[in-house]
């Protein structure tokens, strides 16, 4: 009966389970973490070294986490703990944007579903109830975020509605009172007639609109041209509303216009035989159909030709008896309508810059509420848009009237692209209000934001171009908000003049009732406790709030500034590339208004979720996928493997199937910590060898960790994780699994303990298994020190999480064994395609039962000098030479110059090892084992 070396045989011995579990494990790490308190021993471990400041971005507290905020969060948490790994003290203080009308609206929508109405209690109260809105999701966020692993001061961090938030941001607003950058305007601009309020480009988008067109004569008054008297000039609009907010009209200096008679006028056509029209030569084929008119050209003439000549408003008869000058318009083009624009300096910004330039008069003419207001004649509380969002009364008086006036040409629909509030979704208007600016030519600013944006590091770079050409174009920032929860612009105007009090110890006093009270001081305190000795009954108190991308590009100066644990300015911003117009943007204006350039260093940006189709994700579509599902049936490291494992540079897909292939790459990753740990157990210092006296397999290994660690570091440098993850995934994969492990099984199991060969592959493995776990550890957090602790044991001090990047000595680096050793795997890999084809046809069962007869060029042989090409072919048996091989050798065609011929191994198979060798058979003690297991027992006694 043979005897049974099961037991002599080193199996691999680990507690580190082959199941992950981490639905379940995740948590008791996150316990564990929690009661050593982790991120306090990171920042004692990391006192001293180079600060590395992440700013975070605050998410807004009114709901759940999704996909696009845990990728954000999870990418800001991988560099973070990359950098710690770098050796820098890399603390992150989370934080959160509260104040806006997004929670506004939900607090009211709460109120009108009980039939109340926000003006019905006070200010304050409506406040509180806002506050405690924020502060439940944020709670909530708290949670989720932690959940996905993600470190940083998690119960002290900053929100912009802190009292010392809103303080701050108090003094913010006071800088650019006392450097003139604040100012009082009067400007249309973006309205939502349902929100009541000016609303922010970000918070504008386009949809699909059907507006009422009409076409209008304005007969000309008094003509530049001898030719243009008792002509009218035609406009068209898609605007009618804003007809009596008209001033003037604009053409184009360099347009070719036509003096146009009508000779023949087609069915429901409403213009008149015999009248003469002014239009673009360009647009007067497409107008004659439209019109459903006959012409023949009078006259033709340049744009310019036109200065000085005034017409009259359609509706002059009754209440708008004003001159409607003709003035040139560089926006003016003959593409579309008639090439006349008409102005309404109310109304848009051409037109408000138009009439500005001209000394125009920009009327009041629509109110908050979107009617127009009681002086305006015929119209007055006539609905633009009714407060539900739905097209209101005036389109149809205005038409109505001007047609009844003899004004009306024609009147139509058009589908097309228009401004819509993203909240309520309703159509907007442009509507002159007085608002808050902050100039961008007042101290420069626009030029230092250019500058800034030039010493800003952007990753990736398209990210420059994109914000600067932002900066370039964009108009003064609107600042003001007619809302009610946000930090009021706690500024005062002197009644009699209109002047702003410029007093900063009128907004200290301000700043401290705020750092006191919160800025509800604003709404309850006696404006006398902040003006002084002056008296009240002189001053406006501005009752407006600021716009909330002001609270959050003030984070810098209420987070940076003010905690002595990080610095001013960021190392990094990292957010969506939205925020190249939202957050990047807001706190570079802010910082170059009040100090002079950016807060941040390096600005990265990453792309957005799709589904796996590469669609955006809707309900309606059904392809959402929620963090919290994944993390609950797959665990946050699977998330956390799709972040890195992803290209953040462009948009980001997930569905089912890309995770179950991040689920298979974790695995794999797993398996490889496990071997590693199995095959390390009992492994001490007494085992370890020098470098110099292994064999070259095991100095093969160490080059390719002194490469990847080179590698590692650069990518962590330059937040290249997609690369540093494909390089550590095929190390995994294809170096370790699929060969050095696969390779070293033999040694490892059946060497005696003390054994050369076998305690070098020990030292090389606890090597690999050092550099591996902390390489992993900004990835799968959980993994590696699940890894961690299954190796180190839990003390309160042991921790991945507190350990850097393993110091791979760049003496492993030995190209030529490099190039060497990937030779010799090209001809492994012909031999192993030779071995599994035997395998297949049933010609053997294990590899070690064949022998080899490898034929292959010079060079091949050359490299396979001193190397035991059986042991790393895994086969019994095996011979290498240049001699020709014979027909019906295999070979791989990418492999040129290499031809394996299979036969069965001579001997007898070792029953401990299994390999098959002729001296089998001929101990006398052990006559079923080869020569090195015999050895390896009976040291074993
Ligand atoms: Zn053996």
């Amino acid at each position: 009966m043979a005897t049974d070396y099961r037991s002599t045989v080193f199996l691999p011995q680990t507690d580190f389970p082959m199941r992950g579990d981490l639905p379940k494990r995740e948590p008791a790490l996150l316990e564990r973490w929690a009661k050593i308190d982790l991120w306090r021993r990171q920042r004692a471990v990391a006192e001293g070294r180079p600060k590395f400041v992440l700013h975070d971005g605050p998410p807004y507290a009114n709901g759940n986490i999704h996909l696009g905020t845990a990728l954000n969060k999870i990418l800001k948490d991988v560099v973070n703990r990359a950098q710690s790994m770098l050796g820098k003290d890399a603390n992150y203080v989370p934080g959160w944007d509260c104040h806006g009308l997004p929670i506004e609206w939900k607090i009211e929508e709460q109120y009108r579903a009980r039939k109340k109405s926000k003006d019905e209690v006070p200010v304050v109260q409506f406040r509180k109830e806002c506050r405690d809105f924020a502060a439940h999701w944020l709670d909530v966020q708290r949670a989720e975020f932690k959940r996905l692993g993600v470190i940083g001061d998690w119960d002290h961090p900053y929100s912009t509605m802190s009292f010392a938030a809103e303080a701050q941001i108090a003094r913010e607003i006071g800088k650019f009172v006392m450097n003139g950058g604040l100012y009082r305007g009067s400007k249309p601009v973006m309205w939502s007639v349902v929100e009541q309020t000016a609303l922010a480009e970000a918070e504008i988008e386009y949809h699909d609109h059907t507006s009422t067109t009409v076409f209008v004569r304005f007969s000309v008054a008094r003509p530049a041209r001898p030719e243009l008297a008792g002509a009218s000039v035609v406009i068209w609009t898609t605007t009618p509303w804003t007809l009596p907010g008209n001033r003037a009209i604009a053409y184009g200096d360099e347009i070719e216009y036509v003096l146009v008679e009508v000779i023949s006028a087609g069915e429901g056509s409403q213009a008149r035989v015999g009248e003469k029209l002014v239009v673009a030569l360009k647009r007067l084929p497409a107008l004659e159909q439209e019109l459903k008119l006959g012409g023949v050209v009078l006259g033709a003439f340049r744009g310019r030709d036109l200065a000085g000549t005034v017409s009259r408003h359609p509706l002059r008869e009754r209440g708008y008896g004003f001159d409607v000058p003709l003035l040139p318009g560089g926006f003016v083009t003959d593409e579309d309508g008639t090439g006349f624009v008409h102005i309404a300096p109310g109304h848009g910004a051409d037109d408000w810059e138009l009439g500005i330039a001209h000394g125009i008069e920009v009327p009041q003419t629509v109110a908050g509420d979107g009617t127009y207001f009681p002086h305006v004649p015929l119209f007055a509380g006539k609905h633009v848009y009714w407060p539900n969002g739905k097209a209101g009364d005036a389109n149809g008086a205005v038409i109505a009237a001007i047609a009844e006036a003899g004004g009306l040409l024609s009147q139509g629909r058009l589908l097309h692209s228009y401004p819509h509030s993203w909240r309520s979704k309703a159509p907007l208007i442009f509507r002159n209000t007085p608002q808050w600016f902050i100039s961008m030519e007042t101290n420069r600013l626009r030029e230092k934001a250019l500058a800034a944006i030039s010493e800003t590091r952007w990753i990736p770079p398209q990210g420059e171009n994109r914000i600067r050409s932002m900066i370039e174009t964009r108009p003064d920032w609107v600042i003001s908000r007619q809302r009610a929860w946000g930090v009021p612009i706690a500024v005062f105007v002197d009644k009699k003049t209109g002047e702003l009090l410029r007093d900063q110890a009128v907004i200290d006093r301000i700043a401290a009732a705020f750092e006191r009270e919160g800025a509800d001081a604003w709404y309850t305190a006696d404006p006398r406790q902040f003006l002084g000795d002056r008296d009240p009954a002189d001053y406006e108190q501005v009752m407006d709030i600021v716009d909330v991308w002001f609270d959050s590009g003030s984070t810098h100066a209420f987070v940076l500034e003010t905690r002595s644990d990080l610095t001013w300015p960021a190392s990094l911003y990292l957010e969506g590339s939205d925020q190249h117009r939202g957050w990047f943007h807001s706190s570079l204006l802010e910082a170059c208004g009040t100090r002079g350039r950016a807060p941040y260093d390096a600005v990265l940006t990453h792309g957005f979720v799709l589904d796996e189709q590469g669609r955006k994700m809707s309900k309606s579509l059904g392809n959402t996928v929620a963090p919290q599902d994944v993390v609950a049936r797959s665990g946050a490291d699977i998330l956390r493997l799709w972040v890195v494992a992803s290209d953040y540079t462009e948009d980001l897909r997930i569905g089912p199937e890309i995770l179950k292939y991040q689920a298979d790459a974790y695995r794999r990753l797993r398996n490889t910590l496990r071997y590693l740990l199995g095959n390390l157990a009992g492994f001490g210092e007494a085992e370890r060898v020098e470098a110099g006296t292994m064999p070259e397999l095991e100095r093969f290994v160490l080059h390719r960790l002194a490469e990847l660690g080179a590698l590692v570091r650069r990518a962590a440098e330059a937040y290249d994780f997609h690369s540093m993850f494909t390089a550590i995934h095929n190390f995994c994969a294809v170096d370790l699994s699929a060969f050095y492990f696969d390779v070293r099984k033999d040694a490892l199991y059946c060497d005696r303990p003390d054994a050369p060969r076998r305690r070098a592959a020990r030292t090389v493995l606890d090597r690999v298994f050092d550099c591996l776990v902390r390489w992993l550890g900004p990835v799968l957090c959980f993994t590696a020190e699940e890894a961690w602790l299954s190796r180190h044991g839990d003390a309160p001090e042991s921790s991945v999480h507190l350990v850097t990047y393993a110091e791979v000595p760049q003496a492993w680096r030995d190209e030529a064994l490099g190039e060497k050793w990937r030779r010799l795997r090209d001809l492994r890999r012909v031999v192993t395609g030779a071995l599994e084809l035997e395998r297949a046809q049933k010609r053997i069962g294990s590899s070690l039962q064949a022998s080899v007869a490898i034929h292959a060029d010079a060079a091949y042989v050359a490299a396979a000098a001193g190397v035991d090409l059986a042991e790393i072919c895994i086969t019994s048996d095996g011979t290498l030479d240049t001699a020709p091989p014979p027909a019906g050798a295999f070979a791989l065609p990418d492999v040129a110059g290499v031809a394996v011929v299979v036969s069965e191994a001579p001997g007898e198979k070792c029953q401990r090892c299994w390999r098959v060798l002729p001296e089998v058979g001929s101990l006398a003690a052990h006559p079923d084992l080869c020569r090195r297991c015999a050895d390896a027992v009976g040291v074993q006694g």
